[in-house]
């Protein structure tokens, strides 16, 4: 069995990136940059911003955070996306979620040029992705992508079951892992909360990618012999084990899942690290037109 290591590939990646800056840099090109529109200030969100704030500079990459009032307006948040979209010094950018109830998210994402929509989360991006057409791909999608490439699982003729249909993480792994390329070639099923006999579904999976939220939930039996298992979910518990009172759980009961598995991915240290490494890997490829 082997322990897919997010923190180790993150790391691994991001010197890529910044080596890659640097003979940017030498060679006296342009430096990615990369902003970030925040609205309000919830902790969460803070601190998300705050993480990719910090992971642009550790790259070298340049970075713009844009605060603005919980109280703005719709009006006021969508003029300020149009001057990011026009300013030609800014690669790409991120609207940090959710917002105030008085927006509509939708309405965010749309007014966001699909060129500099580093997210990929405009419509125009996400069709692009079904297409299988160079695009921005969803942070977390992408990121369990590059795990499963540098653990070089064998996906081809596979059986991948998807738990969980978000717009942000289960749907597009399922497109992603049934395309015609390296990951994907897989036999997709794509579960949710009205899917009957989850369990045995699970349990004919070569992979098994892991999203719904519920602490835990994926026990010994859904899973075969020999399967290769990427948890995504996070849920924050009381511990009093913890310095902090709290610990991290994922979607599946590790101790007694692993056993059985040829890769499994650990929460915390799986997938979530490789979030922000995707922005950049997108950010990358904004600032170098690879996309558009
Ligand atoms: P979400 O929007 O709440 O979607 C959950 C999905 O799971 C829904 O499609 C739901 O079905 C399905 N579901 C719920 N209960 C189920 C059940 N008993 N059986 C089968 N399917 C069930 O969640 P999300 O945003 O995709 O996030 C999922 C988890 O991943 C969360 O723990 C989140 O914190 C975590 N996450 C982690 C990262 C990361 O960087 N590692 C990034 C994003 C999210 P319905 O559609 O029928 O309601």
């Amino acid at each position: 069995m082997t322990i897919i290591d997010g923190k180790k590939v993150s790391e691994e990646i991001q010197g890529e990136i910044a080596a890659e800056v640097q003979k940017l840099k030498a060679a006296g090109k342009k430096i990615p940059h990369l902003a970030a529109i925040l609205v309000g200030n919830d902790g969460a969100s803070e601190t998300y911003v705050g993480g990719k704030v910090k992971a642009c500079e550790r790259v070298g990459f340049r970075s713009t955070l844009v605060r603005l009032p919980d109280t703005v307006s719709e009006s006021e948040l969508l003029k300020k996306i149009s001057d990011l979209n026009k300013d030609k010094d800014i690669d790409g950018f991120i609207v940090q979620l959710p917002l105030p109830k008085h927006i509509s998210e939708q309405k965010v994402i749309e007014t966001i040029a699909p060129e500099k929509d580093v997210d990929g989360f405009h419509p125009a991006n996400v069709g692009r992705m079904a297409l299988n057409l160079p695009t921005y791909l969803p942070a977390t999608p992408y990121g369990i992508l590059q795990l499963i490439e540098r653990y070089k699982i064998e996906t081809a003729g596979k059986t991948c079951v998807v738990i969980g249909r978000s717009h942000i993480v289960g749907s597009p792994m399922s497109i992603l892992m049934a395309r015609n390329t390296y990951p994907g070639n897989c036999t997709v099923t794509l579960t949710h909360s009205k899917t009957k006999n989850l369990k045995e579904i699970c349990f004919s999976a070569d992979i098994l990618i892991v999203a719904l939220g519920k602490a835990e939930f994926l026990t010994a039996d859904y899973v075969k012999q020999g399967a290769a298992v990427i948890d995504v979910g996070i849920t924050r518990v009381k511990s009093d084990k913890t310095k902090t009172g709290w610990k991290l759980l994922g979607d599946v009961k590790y101790d007694e899942v692993a056993p059985k598995c040829s890769f499994i991915s650990h929460v915390p240290g799986g997938v979530g690290p490789m979030t922000i490494t995707s922005l950049l890997l997108n950010s990358l490829k904004a600032s170098k037109k690879e996309v558009y």
